[in-house]
């Protein structure tokens, strides 16, 4: 059994990814950075609460203190809003969204990566989504490519770029991104899979063992083009 920290766990596919690794019988630290919430939903799903906003270097570097030993870091936590059309664009909406999307997945990564360097079955997982795909997005006859949220598929797709980049540099580790798939949770308005459905995809991948792929984009079909 492993321990794994998930971030951004208070709801949607986070909170069932925790619940599910529970079930599993793995020690799941639930990253949020809402306190009352984040106990509350520790308390449900049976995980262990830990503070911890991905945008906040102070706060970060407490959550690594705190958990300690770590053997899989899923990077979950992520935002959608605000989405503008492209020539209404600004380093504010840039920054509101890489913040959390990118920022935030590269500092809590480097801020665990000395516990996971030193587990024997090491994984970090970054949830992206196939928007971010510039194969998809780039193919105009795909479902999604009329889909707008320009700034959010630019945010995926900077954070699939480092996935690649940290499995190159870290082969004792397992650095992946997975697409859970379109899910109704808050952030798509209830539309979409049951969360349960997605967090069964990344439980999969989350923990996969030494012998699991590295350096790719998976979903619940497999492979996604980059
Ligand atoms: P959600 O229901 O909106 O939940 C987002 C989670 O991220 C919440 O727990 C939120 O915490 C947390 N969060 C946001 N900013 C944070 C920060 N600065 N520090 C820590 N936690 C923060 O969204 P979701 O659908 O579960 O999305 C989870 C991940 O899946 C995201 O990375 C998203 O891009 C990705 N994804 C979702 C879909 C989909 O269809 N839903 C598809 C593809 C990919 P609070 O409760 O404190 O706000």
């Amino acid at each position: 059994m492993a321990i794994i920290l998930i971030t951004g766990a208070s709801r949607g596919i986070g909170f069932e990814t925790a619940r599910a690794l529970v079930t599993e019988g793995h020690t799941v630290w639930m990253g949020c950075r809402d306190e009352s919430r984040g106990r509350q939903a520790a308390t449900t799903a049976g995980g262990r609460f830990v503070h911890l906003d991905v945008t906040a270097d102070e706060s970060v570097r407490a959550a690594a203190t705190a958990v300690g030993a770590l053997d899989v870091l899923i990077n979950n936590a992520g935002v959608l809003e605000p989405d503008v059309p492209l020539p209404d664009v600004t380093t504010s909406h840039l920054t509101a969204i890489f913040d959390t999307n990118v920022f935030g997945a590269v500092r809590t990564t480097n801020a665990f990566l000395p516990a996971l360097l030193q587990s024997s079955s090491a994984a970090v997982l970054n949830v992206t989504s196939s928007i971010g795909s510039l194969t998809k997005s780039a193919d105009f006859t795909d479902e999604f490519t009329a889909y707008p949220q320009d700034v959010y598929r630019a945010s995926k797709a900077a954070l699939n770029m480092f996935t690649v980049q940290y499995a190159k540099a870290y082969p004792a580790l397992r650095v992946n991104c997975v697409d859970p798939g379109l899910t109704g949770t808050d952030m798509m308005n209830g539309f979409g899979q049951p969360p349960a459905v997605a967090a069964a995809t990344i439980v999969r991948i989350a923990t996969a063992g030494p012998d699991g792929p590295t350096g790719r984009f998976l979903g619940a079909d497999g492979v996604v083009p980059w």
